[in-house]
């Protein structure tokens, strides 16, 4: 009796001073996208420390990365393409290896769909201003785009080119990679439910005190208007849309920011994919090559990548859902 007291006593008091984990959350323009990091934890000094390790974080990658930015790694490598030759191997970190070696595997898994090098073309493109690369432009240019052109040693980390208009952009994968990286981060300081987002890309740890995060997809064509909600926890999950980036041409057509590397131009058929997986990295790299590849091969795709899902809605508005997210038949 007196143990079942004492007990009770131990009980109620570590209750009446645990503390309820609180809602922190901070969001930063960063990578040129909205950056937004969204965690649960008791300790506030903690949860803003981890916030902040996470916005360091993005800054790093968008230091190294950004096509733009002259002193990235990859602003750096762009600028030897033509140096960096069989005879006179270029150095990159492993990390930019990884990423690249990321690449290039879906490259392969999908015959270039997805490919690094279509920015030997889209350099050209500027949605903002309207403007496109002229035919002769796109034409002369798209022998340049192949990822073949691009040999890495896995290993040593070396890089050269086969060919000297080659231009790499990593805009398709880098920000999923960064939610990887950021949840990453947040696991090592102790934390158990967050969010973390990079424009089109969102990776989640844990849930949300309980209940599933809710995750919306929007309606391609209609501003801030939700079409699909998720509920979802610890997982990775990107969309793609031809919304994003885009202008209206003089013919009517929408010139968008996800380009068929076979063509340098941009996809037509979908309006929006979705992908969920494990890792974002992995993720963000589907989401934009199942766009490339069209509704009917990106599905059956995605249909035989185990642990993977895609919700894809089409230029006539139909919505098309991979095997895992079906009842049985
Ligand atoms: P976002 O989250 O910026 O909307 P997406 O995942 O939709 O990114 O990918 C679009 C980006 O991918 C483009 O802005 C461009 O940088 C890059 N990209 C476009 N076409 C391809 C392609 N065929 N292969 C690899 N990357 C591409
Ligand atoms: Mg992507």
């Amino acid at each position: 009796m007196r143990i079942l007291f004492y007990f009770l006593v131990l009980l109620f008091s570590h209750q009446s001073f645990a503390q309820t984990p609180k809602w922190h959350g901070d969001e930063q323009s960063i990578m040129g996208t909205r950056i937004s990091v969204q965690l649960w934890m008791e300790d506030d000094q903690k949860a803003e420390a981890a916030i902040a390790a996470v916005m360091d974080e993005m800054r790093r990658i968008d230091q190294q990365y950004s096509p733009w930015i002259e002193t990235s790694q990859l602003y750096q490598l762009n600028q030897s393409v033509a140096k960096a030759t069989k005879e006179n191997p270029q150095k990159i970190s492993d990390e930019l290896s990884f990423i690249m070696d990321k690449s290039f595997y879906y490259s392969a898994l999908t015959d270039g769909a997805f490919d690094i090098t279509f920015a030997s073309v889209a350099r050209y493109y500027d949605y903002r201003a309207k403007l496109k690369p002229s035919d002769a432009q796109r034409e002369a240019l798209l022998p340049a785009i192949n990822y073949q052109h691009i040999h890495l040693d896995s290993k040593t980390h070396q890089v050269w080119f086969d060919h000297d208009k080659v231009y790499i952009d990593l805009g398709g994968i880098a920000k999923g990679y960064a939610c990887d990286r950021a949840i990453d981060i947040l696991k090592k300081l102790g934390v158990k439910s967050a969010s973390v987002t990079a424009g089109g890309d969102t990776r989640l740890l844990g849930n949300k005190l309980g209940k599933p995060w809710m995750i919306g997809i929007k309606n391609p064509r209609t501003e801030d208007a939700v079409a699909i909600t998720l509920p979802l926890e610890d997982i990775a999950v990107s969309t793609s849309g031809d919304y994003e980036r885009y202008f209206i041409d003089s013919n009517g057509e929408r010139v968008h920011h996800i380009i068929n590397p076979k063509t340098g131009k941009s996809t037509k058929g979908i309006m929006s994919v979705t992908i969920l997986g494990p890792n974002g990295i992995d993720t963000d790299a589907l989401s934009t090559t199942v766009f490339v590849m069209g509704a009917e091969k990106g599905l059956a795709l995605i249909n035989k990548l185990p642990g993977f899902d895609a919700i894809i809605i089409t230029e006539q508005g139909k919505v098309f859902y991979s095997n895992g997210l079906m009842a049985p038949q």
